[in-house]
C-alpha cells in the first residue's frame, strides 16, 4: 500500500470483509433485525474475488441447521440445495483394495444437501442485496484502519496500478477508506487481516476463562484441500451419494483422506485433504490427490469422464482448542477467520453462518445503544456457551478426534471409537496441539524421498494443466502478492534444510527453484498461477512467506466449486 496518498472515505455502521457464508449471513441477519425494528443501518461487504463465489472452494455437504434459522423459507426462495444426501460410505484404502468401515456418527449425512458453496453464496448475496446490503466484489481489504484509541475503525481497500516495486504507475488508483462503527472479519481460513489482528491484539493469549474456558488457545492447525469436478459416465452417477476414504496413499503418520460427492448434472466433486502438520518435506498434497484417483476401486468412476474444474484451498482443523479471542476493540472474527470448522465432519459452513448470525445480533444491540461499547464480548459469551449454543456443544464434543491423529492413524482410529461411542465427546480431558504447522517439517536429510508416478493425462494430471482449469489470473505489472520477509531464506533455509518444500506443497506450481544446475539457485515466484489457497502462508517453515491480497478481482474464477 502507498502511505502518502489522499483516499476517498465512506462511512457505514458495519463493514464486513469477505462474501463467504459468514460475511453474507452476518449482513443478512443485521438487515433482518433492522427491518424488524424499522431502523436504518448501513452495511457493506467487500470481496476480493471478481464476483461473489469466484474465490469460494469447498466440498460441499451442507448441514442446513443455520440456514433454517436464518432464512427458514429457503426452499420457496429457490436456494440451490438441489441434491439431498442419499447414501454415505466410509472406506479404508490400502494400495490394492478397500474395506468398508462403519460410517462414524459425525459423518452421517441424512438430512444434509450436496451443494456448490459458490452457488450458495451467490444466492445468499441476492438475499442480502434485497435487504439493502451493499456488496462490492473486486475490492480486497488490504489494511485495517486504527483510531487514536487503538481500536479498529474500518479497512482500506487495495491500491490498483502499482509497479512491481510497489510504486504508483500512471494507472494508479488509491484504495478507499471504508470506516465503520464495527468491522466484521469474514475472510475465511487464514485471512491476511486476521493474521495481522492476531498479532496486534495477541488473540491467542490472555483469554477470559469465564468465556473461553481457557487462558490461551492452541495454535491453529490446517489442512489443504485439493479438489476437482468431473463429469462422469451417467451409468456410474448416483446423485446424493457420498464416499469418504482414509488410508492410502498417505502413510500411517499423516492425517488426511478423500471425499467423493455425486452432485447434479452427472458431476462428481472429488477432493483430497492432507493435514498440514505433515512432517516429510517431500510430501506433495497435489500428487497424493492425483495418485489417489488411480486406486483400483476409485479409478473406474473417472474412466471415460472429463475433468471440468480444479482448485485448492486451506481449511482450519484446530477446532475447539484453537478458537482464538473472537473480539478486539472495534470488531470481531466470524466464520473460518476464527476457525469454527468441525474437522471430523469436514463441515464448516453451518458454523460459519451461526457464528456470523450471533455476532450480528450482538452488533445490532450495540448499535441500538449508540455503539459506545467497543469490544463486544457478549458475542463469544453467547456463542461459546455450551448450555445454549449448538455450535459450542458440537465443537466441544468433537474436540479430541483431530488431535488424536498426532499419535498416528491406528491410535487415532482406536481412540476416536472410544471417544465417540464410550465418552460421547465428554471425556474428562482435552488433547492439545503443541505445534503450529510450520514447525512440524523434518529436515530433508532425515526424510525419505517420495517418488510419485508420472500423470497419465487421463485420470491424473500435472500442476500446470490443472491450474489452467482454475481460470486464475493476476496482472503481471503488479508486485508479487507472495511477499518474502527475507529474500535469502528460500535458499539459505528452505532449500538447504528442507529441499524447497514450497515446490511441492503449493498446488499451483507458484514456487520454483531455478539455477540448481548452475550452482546459483534462487526462488522464482510465478505469482500469476496462485489460487489463493494460503498453504504457503501456513506451511513455510520460518513463516517467511506472507500472502497479501493482489489487485482486486485477481485470482481464480471458480464456477461452481
Ligand atoms: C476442500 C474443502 C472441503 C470442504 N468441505 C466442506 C463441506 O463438505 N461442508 C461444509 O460445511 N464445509 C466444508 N468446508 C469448509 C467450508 O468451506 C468453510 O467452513 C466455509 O467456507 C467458511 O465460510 P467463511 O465465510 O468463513 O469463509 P470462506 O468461505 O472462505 O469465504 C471468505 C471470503 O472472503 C474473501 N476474502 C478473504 N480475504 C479477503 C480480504 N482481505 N478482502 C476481501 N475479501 C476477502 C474470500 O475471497 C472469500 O470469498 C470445506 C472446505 C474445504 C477447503
Ligand atoms: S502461492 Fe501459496 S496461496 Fe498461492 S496457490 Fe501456492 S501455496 Fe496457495
Amino acid at each position: 500500500m502507498v502511505d502518502t496518498v489522499e483516499r476517498e472515505s465512506m462511512e457505514y455502521d458495519v463493514v464486513i470483509v469477505g462474501a463467504g457464508p459468514a460475511g453474507l449471513s452476518a449482513a443478512i441477519r443485521l438487515k433482518q433485525l433492522a427491518a424488524e425494528k424499522e431502523q436504518e443501518i448501513g452495511v457493506c461487504i467487500i470481496e476480493k474475488g471478481s464476483a461473489v463465489g469466484s474465490h469460494i472452494l469447498s466440498g460441499a455437504v451442507l448441514e442446513p441447521r443455520a440456514l433454517n434459522e436464518l432464512l427458514s423459507d429457503w426452499k420457496e426462495r429457490g436456494a440451490p440445495l438441489n441434491v439431498p444426501a442419499t447414501d454415505d460410505s466410509f472406506l479404508l484404502l490400502t494400495s490394492q483394495t478397500s474395506y468398508k468401515l462403519p460410517t462414524p456418527p459425525q459423518m452421517h449425512n441424512h438430512g444434509n444437501y450436496i451443494i456448490s458453496e459458490a452457488n450458495f453464496c451467490r444466492w445468499l448475496a441476492e438475499r442480502a442485496e434485497e435487504l439493502g446490503v451493499e456488496i462490492y466484489p473486486g475490492f480486497p481489504a488490504a489494511q485495517l484502519i486504527y483510531g487514536d484509541d487503538g481500536s479498529v475503525q474500518g479497512v482500506i481497500t487495495g491500491d490498483k496500478g502499482l509497479s512491481k516495486d510497489w510504486q504508483p504507475t500512471d494507472s494508479f488508483e488509491p484504495g478507499m477508506e471504508l470506516r465503520a462503527k464495527y468491522t466484521m472479519i469474514a475472510e475465511g481460513c487464514r485471512g491476511s487481516l486476521t493474521r495481522q489482528l492476531e498479532t496486534r491484539f495477541k488473540l491467542r493469549e490472555n483469554l477470559d476463562p469465564a468465556i473461553y474456558g481457557k487462558t490461551k488457545s492452541d495454535p491453529q492447525t490446517y489442512g489443504i484441500g485439493v479438489k476437482e469436478i468431473w463429469e462422469v459416465d451417467p451409468a456410474k452417477h448416483q446423485p446424493g451419494k457420498i464416499v469418504h476414504t482414509v488410508g492410502w496413499p498417505l502413510d500411517l503418520n499423516t492425517y488426511g483422506g478423500s471425499f467423493l460427492y455425486h452432485i447434479d448434472n452427472n458431476q462428481v466433486a472429488v477432493g483430497f485433504v492432507a493435514g498440514l502438520d505433515y512432517t516429510n518435506p517431500y510430501l506433495s498434497p497435489f500428487e497424493e490427490f492425483q495418485r489417489f484417483k488411480t486406486h483400483p476401486d476409485i479409478r473406474p468412476l473417472f474412466e471415460g469422464g472429463t475433468r471440468k474444474a480444479y482448485g485448492a484451498r486451506a481449511l482450519n482443523e484446530g477446532g475447539w482448542q484453537s478458537i482464538p479471542k473472537l473480539t478486539f476493540p472495534g470488531g470481531m472474527l466470524i466464520g473460518c477467520s476464527a476457525g469454527f470448522l468441525n474437522t471430523p465432519k469436514i463441515k464448516g459452513i453451518h458454523n460459519a453462518m451461526k457464528s456470523a448470525m450471533t455476532a450480528a445480533e450482538v452488533i445490532f444491540d450495540a448499535l441500538g445503544q449508540g455503539a459506545t461499547v467497543k469490544e463486544l464480548v457478549e458475542y463469544p459469551r453467547r456463542l461459546l456457551d455450551r448450555k445454549t449454543s449448538w455450535l459450542a456443544e458440537e465443537l466441544y464434543t468433537a474436540r479430541n478426534i483431530r488431535p488424536s491423529f498426532q499419535y498416528g492413524t491406528l491410535f487415532a482410529f482406536a481412540y476416536s471409537g472410544l471417544d465417540t461411542y464410550v465418552f460421547r465427546g465428554k471425556a474428562p480431558w482435552t488433547m492439545h496441539f503443541h505445534h503450529a504447522d510450520n514447525q512440524t517439517l523434518k529436515k530433508a536429510s532425515e526424510s525419505k524421498k517420495i517418488e510419485y508416478p508420472k500423470p497419465d493425462g487421463k485420470i491424473s494430471f500435472d500442476r500446470l494443466s490443472s491450474v489452467f482449469l482454475a481460470n486464475t489470473h493476476h496482472g503481471e505489472h503488479q508486485p508479487a502478492h507472495l511477499t518474502l520477509k527475507d529474500a535469502a531464506v528460500p535458499v539459505n533455509v528452505n532449500l538447504k534444510d528442507y529441499d524447497a518444500p514450497e515446490e511441492r506443497y503449493c498446488p499451483a506450481g507458484v514456487y520454483e527453484i531455478v539455477g540448481r544446475d548452475t550452482g546459483n539457485p534462487r526462488l522464482q515466484i510465478n505469482f500469476s498461477n496462485c489460487v489463493h489457497c494460503k498453504t504457503c502462508d501456513i506451511k513455510d517453515p520460518t513463516q517467511n512467506i506472507v500472502w497479501v491480497p493482489p489487485e482486486g478481482g485477481d485470482g481464480p474464477e471458480y464456477p461452481n466449486m
